[in-house]
């Protein structure tokens, strides 16, 4: 783990402990050996997975931690594949309550065993779509912050995201290259939606050339009962 080891440094001005270390090495071994039998991930080989998995997903913490619920704050990562970023973001705060939505069932069990294995705490799996869990009433505006890491283009992201976050909450995307003209364009659907743009900020990930950034939206106001719309429209119909 010494890529990521250094990454942190460098992003994040902190060294991992070596208990954080250890889980990160558990986690890139079983990330390994489902990989092989169930093809969950595309990116495979180790020094990836340290650098586009792990530390990609840790350069969300910046933006999490300057808020003021930042240590105990309640976290739901749509679309978490593996269990980005979920999963890192855990692994370095345990104080996060965090749950994990993933619609692909080999996906989930691989989530469940990960979780399981490196024994986390206060994590909630759930297998079911952004859509579903945003109009159930045990999830919709509950929580201080929703992510996503490559699931969908902004309008649609912001139709799965915005309903799960609580007033005075945030909704934070990991994008790439087109992130500030994505963005731009999504004003309106997050007005719709209850969302007003707060941060749009270029990520450098050590040794990776392509742009990264973090796009934050700050939850202004209740979002209209009828978003997220069914499974299936939101990207169907993206919101203009
Ligand atoms: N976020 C992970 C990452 O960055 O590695 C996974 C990214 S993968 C490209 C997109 C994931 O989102 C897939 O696992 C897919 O099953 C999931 N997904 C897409 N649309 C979804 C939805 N509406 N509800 C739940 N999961 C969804």
């Amino acid at each position: 783990m010494n890529r990521l080891s250094s990454a942190v440094k460098q992003l994040l001005g902190f060294d991992l402990t070596p208990a954080q270390l250890a889980a990160f090495r558990t986690y890139a071994a079983e990330l390994a050996e489902w990989n092989e039998k169930f093809n969950l991930t595309a990116i495979k080989s180790p020094a990836d997975v340290e650098i586009k998995h792990f530390a990609d997903s840790l350069s969300c913490l910046p933006a999490i931690r300057n808020t003021q619920h930042a240590t105990r704050a309640s976290l739901i990562d749509i679309g978490t594949g593996a269990g980005f970023p979920g999963l890192p973001l855990k692994i370095v705060c345990p104080e996060l309550k965090l749950t994990l939505v993933e619609s692909v069932g080999k996906k989930v069990a691989f989530l469940e065993h990960i979780v399981g294995k490196l024994e986390l705490k206060d994590v909630t799996v759930i297998k079911g779509r952004a859509e579903e869990v945003g109009q159930d009433g045990a999830h919709r505006e509950k929580y201080d912050w929703a992510v996503a890491r490559a699931v969908a283009e902004m309008p649609v992201l912001l139709e799965y995201l915005l309903p799960l976050v609580k007033i005075g909450g945030k909704a934070l995307a990991q994008k790439g290259e087109n992130a500030p003209a994505e963005t731009h364009g999504a004003e309106r659907a997050a007005k719709l939606l209850g969302g007003s743009l707060a941060q749009l900020t270029p990520v450098e990930l050590p040794g990776v050339v392509e742009p990264r950034y973090l796009v934050v939206f700050d939850k202004v106001a209740a979002t209209p009962a009828k978003y997220p719309r069914r499974a299936g429209l939101p990207g169907k119909q993206p919101l203009k």
